[in-house]
């Protein structure tokens, strides 16, 4: 048994065929190329825009002609990964795909059902001979894995629908209907650096902070894990009040979207002060590790003597970049009134780095409520500049709002219940969807998500099941036919 044996054909069939395309993301040139080609075969209307991202377009069926049009919405590229022990040339080869029970997998690299399966329900509601549609037009973006691109370049005028669904969803029975928007915002300290005077008498210590659990700055903003800047300035901060505490080096976080799981500082305080320091740093452990005990069980802190640097940051300079840093705020700050459980706007104070002549700071801000993002890249803004760094942000992209009144929601449910008797879940998520872009230029669309279930997404244990595309592929077209 292969993919294209699989029943119904005119989804499994047409997933056979894009698996076989190469499509790594910003390399979408002959995926773009086999859908224009498709839409030529079919006799669909189509354009491809200036980004690479195709339209396809046909007619209502009969009856259907006043009804709004409705749009299905995928993405063409695919995050490219493989185990080390398998040669695959991700540019030419076809992806080397397999049935297992329920599943369909790929031979050491990743699938591309994501999003390779919403581009084949789109297709095939396109082409199916007995679906009864409004106008019904399908958007194919490019590069949605590293950056967006499509969705941001997608120009306003070329989509004619007012309502959208969103297939790059990856679990069975939910429904999607809101995402968060996010901004960056980026300081730098600029300093000169003083050298160390050895007669000062100085104890220079490392503090490590080490081993704690990070994540997703969206995704798992949330679970109560430590930040590990937090604690590294925390302890610094409580000993600069008692004495002179003075930064050589400061380091931690990485990714500006992850939450930061390492970071240290090299720090010098008065030599007569280093059996304190120790006392004080013992006692701050204790206090970490129970505030933290049923979530960072990994959690290392460490304090060592080091040799002496021969230069630190200006007085001044350590004192402020503590200060501001502490104020700085990081984590959830407001949950969605709509949606129990959803993070309405949250901040990741994501990294510091010592750079040429400047400590850079790193934080991003997620909201599903636009004001709410300015709002606290602004306090960002604030405790960064009390430093007197120079903070910048990003463009940022837009969130889209829960609209928990939508009829699409509506269709979408009842469509659900009547296929398996039983409620979708109806979700939103804090991190950033290709739909809260589509809102910039097309304000008035109405939109859900929906996809089959997969798992191990983004890596070479990503499947995609069988039975949960069948399903989701009945939802949608009772979905449209509603509409
Ligand atoms: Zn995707």
């Amino acid at each position: 048994m292969q993919v294209k044996d699989l029943q119904p054909y005119e989804v499994f069939g047409i997933f056979d065929m894009i698996t076989k395309v190469p499509r790594p993301s910003k390399r979408e040139e002959k995926i773009g190329a086999w859908l224009v080609d498709f839409a030529k075969a079919h006799g669909l209307e189509y354009i491809q825009d200036k980004a690479g991202n195709v339209i396809m377009r046909v007619p209502a069926t009969n009856g259907y002609e006043n009804h709004e049009g409705v749009i299905l919405q995928a993405h063409m590229d695919m995050v490219c990964e493989k185990n080390n022990d398998i040669v695959h040339d991700f540019m030419n080869d076809s992806i080397q795909t397999y049935i297992d029970g329920d599943f369909i997998k790929a031979r050491g690299t990743t699938l591309g059902g994501d999003d390779g399966i919403g581009m084949a329900m789109a297709l095939a509601a396109l082409t199916s001979k007995t679906l009864k549609h409004p106008n019904l037009e399908a958007l194919f973006t490019v590069d949605e894995e590293t950056g967006l691109t499509g969705a941001f370049k997608l120009e306003d005028g070329l989509l004619r629908g007012k309502k959208l669904i969103n297939l790059d969803s990856e679990d069975d029975g939910q429904l999607f209907i809101g995402c968060a928007g996010g901004i960056d915002t980026l300081a730098k300290l600029y300093f000169t650096f003083e050298n160390v005077n050895n007669e000062d008498n100085w104890f220079a210590a490392r503090v490590k902070v080490s081993g704690l659990m990070g994540g997703h700055s969206g995704d798992d903003i949330n679970k109560g894990r430590a930040n590990a800047n937090k604690l590294l300035v925390r302890f610094l901060f409580n000993e600069s009040k008692k004495t002179t505490l003075r930064i050589a080096t400061i380091e931690g976080g990485n990714l500006r979207n992850a939450i930061a799981r390492e970071a240290e500082a090299l720090v010098l305080v008065p030599f007569e002060y280093k059996e304190q320091l120790r006392i004080d740093f013992n006692n701050y452990v204790s206090e970490i590790e129970s505030e933290y005990k049923d979530v960072e069980k990994g959690m290392v802190l460490s304090l060592e003597s080091e040799t002496l640097p021969s230069q630190i940051m200006p007085h001044i300079i350590s004192e402020r970049l503590l200060l501001s840093l502490y104020a700085c705020p990081h984590g959830v700050q407001s949950m969605s009134k709509d949606m129990p459980g959803l993070v309405q706007t949250s901040t990741n104070l994501a990294s510091v780095k010592m750079r040429d002549g400047f400590v850079e700071i790193n934080t991003s801000q997620r909201s599903s409520v636009e004001s709410e993002k300015h709002d606290i890249k602004n306090m960002v803004e604030c405790a960064l500049r009390l430093s007197g760094a120079k903070v910048s942000h990003g463009d940022g992209y837009p969130g889209w709002k829960p609209n928990i009144n939508s009829l699409l929601l509506d269709k979408a449910k009842e469509a659900y219940i009547e296929i398996t008797g039983q409620e979708p879940e109806v979700k939103a998520i804090h991190a950033g969807l290709e739909c809260g872009l589509f809102l910039e230029k097309y304000p008035w669309l109405d939109m859900v998500s929906i996809g089959p279930q997969m798992s191990g997404v983004h890596s070479p244990t990503e499947q995609l099941s069988i039975s949960s595309t069948q399903k989701t592929w009945l939802w949608l077209q009772k979905t449209i036919e509603k509409l």
